[in-house]
């Protein structure tokens, strides 16, 4: 079974190089250190584009798939322009989200639009730029959209986002009738969104159905059972209402490898069976082979990403735990203090030294739970150390905060020995640059 990089932790091109640090996209970690100050974001070209072949390869047979990258997992506009350039769409989920793909120039013909509550501007602003499909989350979301495209004389192509009784989280999986869940129609109410569009909202196009089971997904039954579940219905709502959808959107969810413990399948193992249960229940059916959409975020951009901290001070408490602070933590990687996830790292000034000491990395926000690592082995930390912590791509940057008032990190592109800056560290300036003080508080 061809391996893809989400299985494994660290970027592709990671090595020790001649001056004995650590080398990622071939540029020393220790100088992107120096050059462009911590903490900071560093992507590295290689794996990326490696991800998205693995992708590209695993679908080639299926002659009807569309690959979106879902951006929550990391949005910018240099990173949106080297997915479209590798043949990704995207999957957007809010107006921030839609106007980064506008403004980089993407072909809007590539989007589609998901979201619970989208707001009536959102809604408005992506039916101006044209997008492909909105994934249509509810009731109200069905009138509101319908009711925007006919004020604009327009018809918009849809897909219902359905909840199809199947979630998954790290390492289990349920099947329910319900899932009490605040994305999608349930099951039982798809005939009634039916009705509605086929008789009252005539400024909808119904092209197909959506389901997202959840992230970091192990197990590739989930996609089986998923594809079993929308073909059902998708022949279902042929024989009922006479009305044949040609698109299926499986969502995404691949899981990564974040530590040891996390064994994920590869791209080709989803994908082999995604095809094969599209093809057991079309010959099953008699329908035809419809498009399948899929929105990998994760999987795509994860371990393609490191994070650099510089180490600080150190606190041993007496009997207790060793604490070494990082000049970042949660307000860059809300991650561990929000569910707990685990990183690895390394010191990138002495990745061959032997590990010593078990120590905890503390980030530097007034939070006792700000921690990026608990417990990790290493060699002998001392302040000015550069800590690289793997795989921290996605939902890193696209979560992060200005707490404490400290300004979002700088993020860079690396590639045979060559960094770009693709965003910019927050400036002081930057932090204030939104407030007003009123007058009447002004003492003349
Ligand atoms: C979050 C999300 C994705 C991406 O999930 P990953 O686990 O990052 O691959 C795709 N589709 C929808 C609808 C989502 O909400």
């Amino acid at each position: 079974m061809s391996d893809s990089v989400n299985q494994i932790i660290k970027p592709l091109t990671t090595t020790v190089n001649e001056n004995g640090n650590l080398e990622i996209g071939g540029c020393d970690l220790v100088n992107l250190a120096k050059e462009y100050k911590t903490p900071l974001y560093v992507i590295d070209e290689d794996t990326l584009v490696s991800i998205c072949n693995s992708y590209k390869e695993a679908f080639a047979e299926y002659k009807n798939v569309k690959l979106l990258y879902a951006s929550k997992a990391l949005c910018t506009s240099a990173i949106a322009t080297l997915l479209s350039n590798e043949g990704f769409g995207f999957d957007v989920v809010s107006g921030g989200e839609l106007y980064t793909m506008y403004k980089a120039g993407i072909d809007m013909q590539t989007i589609l639009f998901n979201g619970n509550n989208k707001t009536e501007e959102e809604l408005s602003l992506a039916v101006d730029l044209g997008i492909a499909r909105f994934s249509v989350d509810n009731f109200s979301e069905l009138s509101l959209l319908d009711n925007i495209a006919k004020n604009k004389n327009k018809t918009v192509d849809i897909l219902l986002r359905i909840t199809p009784g199947i979630e998954c989280h790290t390492h289990e999986y349920i099947q329910t009738g319900h899932l009490d869940s605040k994305f999608g129609f349930d099951m039982s109410q798809i005939d009634e969104a039916l009705s509605l569009i086929i008789n009252n909202y005539k400024n909808l196009n119904l092209k197909g159905l959506h389901a997202h089971t959840g992230s970091q997904i192990f197990e590739t039954k989930v996609y089986k059972d998923e594809i079993d579940i929308l073909i059902k219905e998708l022949v279902r709502i042929k024989d009922k209402f006479g009305l044949t959808l040609n698109e299926i959107n499986l969502g995404g969810g691949l899981g990564v490898k974040y530590t040891e413990q996390d064994n994920p399948p590869s791209v080709k193992e989803m994908a082999d069976i995604i095809i094969e249960a599209i093809k057991l229940n079309c010959e099953k059916y008699k329908y035809f082979y419809p498009t399948i959409y899929l929105e990998p975020g994760r999987s795509i951009i994860s371990n393609a990403g490191v994070t650099l901290y510089t180490l600080g001070s150190q606190k041993q408490v007496p009997n207790g735990k060793k604490y070494v602070s990082a000049d970042g933590g949660m307000a860059d990687n809300p991650r561990p203090s929000l569910y707990q996830a685990e990183y690895i790292a390394q010191i990138a000034n002495k990745p061959n030294a032997k590990n010593e000491e078990t120590v905890t990395i503390a980030g530097r926000y007034c939070e006792s739970g700000d921690i990026i690592i608990e417990n990790i082995k290493l060699p002998k930390t001392e302040q000015g150390d550069i800590l690289c912590v793997y795989n921290t791509g996605s939902y890193n940057y696209s979560m992060s905060s200005n707490y404490n008032r400290t300004q979002k990190p700088a993020m860079v592109l690396v590639k045979s020995g060559q960094s770009d800056m693709i965003v910019m560290r927050e400036t002081l300036e930057d932090l204030i640059r939104n407030d007003i003080i009123p007058s009447r508080l002004k003492k003349c």
